[in-house]
């Protein structure tokens, strides 16, 4: 399962983080962009799993989604788009294909204490 193998590096790299700096980590980060391939609901599900037994057990997982931004070559400008399924400008309509943001998997922040 994709994202339970997700989960576990991203608890691996907390936990790495949490030992060098003497901490417990209460919550972890993590902004996930709607191209990233990952099914946030099951990244949540498998959270519990993947911190089992380890130093994050009972931390939570904060997954923020972030939006698809195109660069539209008609408007010259960068473009979020308001839906994946449409891949064109959202004010000319010019179809575009060059991704600039949506792709993102990464821990952006530790809550510690
Ligand atoms: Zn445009």
């Amino acid at each position: 399962m994709h994202e339970l193998s997700i989960a576990t590096s991203i608890v691996e790299l907390a936990e790495e983080e949490a030992e060098r700096r003497g901490v417990r980590v209460v919550a972890v980060h993590l902004t996930l962009g709607q191209l990233s391939g990952v099914v946030t609901e099951a990244l949540a599900g498998s959270y519990d799993i993947a911190t089992a037994g380890t130093l994050l057990e009972g931390s939570r997982l904060v997954i923020t989604e972030a939006p698809v931004v195109v660069f539209c070559p008609a408007c010259r400008e960068r473009r979020t788009l308001p839906s994946v399924q449409l891949f064109q400008c959202p004010q000319c309509g010019t179809p575009s294909a060059e991704v600039i943001e949506g792709r993102e998997l990464q821990v952006t922040a530790l809550e510690v204490e």
